[in-house]
């Protein structure tokens, strides 16, 4: 049976808004607001959402970017919080990030093979001779050649440099790799190249991903099951393939529906929302996607929707459905 490798709980992260010369603090904006998930061995999760609906902020926190305001991260079988600084640094190594943009997050003074050795020296890896050697490995493993040890970030295409990025997250041996936005600053041709080898990859370094995306084409074929995120809350949870051919979720069906689909003879409800995403630091009150659901009911603005289990391994925030799962 595969159990977690990551175990989220009620995780919460507002940040204080300051006001006039004092910097009172006037507000908070709920940037994340009780998120719970799971993410086990081997599998990728991936987590969609438009911008500002804490999908990054999550990533930040469980790379302990960002300090929870509430909740707990339980990484291989350990609490975060409850680690030692010894054990943090061991966490961390076991844990790595892949960036949207691969140019801001290559330092352009150094070398590709500096760049690469950095994070072997940061946790003490290795000697002056092994980190030359794992550079070129990973270099390989990426598609790339020992020769571009030496060039510089601006040398590369964009393509090239994520492949650089995915190599620098290796370079540690980590479990999970949190991988944000990983494809979307990168031309359609090539988003498909770094998919497929961040799949290899996987498969053959036994890595488990988060993958965040505002775009549930995107993360599809590479998703074992796939997240949801509104206004700092998860309204939907489900593998991949029911979400795709039975999202629940208003705001779900109306992110899909605005997916292309390569089969004529497939139709698809079309559910356009309008108007934007309210602001986090005032948001709805009840469902948060009240002020945009097209399925809107006196309910939905009062009480809060939770999220539970209504099929196997399907859930959704919405008081659309009973428990039983009935619309
Ligand atoms: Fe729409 Fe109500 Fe469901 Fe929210 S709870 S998504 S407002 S139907």
């Amino acid at each position: 049976m595969t159990e977690p490798l990551l175990k989220v709980k009620g995780l919460k992260k507002y940040f204080p808004i300051h006001r006039g010369m004092l910097g009172k603090v006037s507000g908070q904006v709920k940037a994340v607001d009780d998120v719970s998930f799971y993410v086990n061995k081997g599998e990728t999760l991936g987590i969609v959402g438009e911008s500002g609906c804490g999908k990054s902020t999550t990533g930040r926190m469980l790379m302990r970017l960002l300090e929870p305001t509430e909740g707990s991260i339980e990484f291989d079988g350990k609490l975060l919080s409850d680690l030692s600084k010894e054990e943090m640094r061991k966490a961390r190594r076991e844990i790595q990030m892949v960036f949207q943009d691969p140019y801001a997050s290559l330092n352009p003074r150094h070398s590709i093979g500096k760049i690469l050795e950095e994070p072997l020296i940061v946790h003490g890896i290795g000697d002056a001779r092994e980190r030359k050697k794992k550079v070129i490995e990973f270099l390989e493993i990426v598609g790339l050649s020992s020769y571009h040890a030496k060039r510089y970030p601006h040398q590369f295409s964009g393509g090239q440099r994520q492949r650089i990025g995915i190599a620098r997250a290796l370079m540690t041996n980590p479990k999970l790799i949190i991988a944000d936005e990983p494809v979307s600053a990168l031309d359609v041709s090539i988003q498909a190249q770094v998919l497929n080898l961040m799949q290899d990859l996987q498969k053959e370094l036994k890595l488990t991903y988060i993958f965040i995306a505002h775009d549930l084409g995107v993360v599809r074929h590479i998703s074992d099951r796939v997240g949801v995120m509104y206004l700092g809350k998860m309204v939907e949870l489900a593998d991949s393939e029911s979400l795709y051919s039975n999202p629940l979720h208003p705001y779900s069906k109306a992110l899909l529906s605005a997916v292309p689909v390569p089969d004529p003879n497939f139709t698809r409800e079309q559910i356009l929302i309008k108007g934007d995403i309210p602001s986090p630091s005032n948001p709805p009150t009840g469902c948060t996607f009240h002020t945009r659901c097209p399925f809107k009911m006196e309910i939905c603005t009062k009480v809060v929707p939770v999220l539970t289990e209504v099929e196997k391994g399907h859930s959704v925030a919405c008081h659309l459905y009973n428990e039983q799962g009935q619309q």
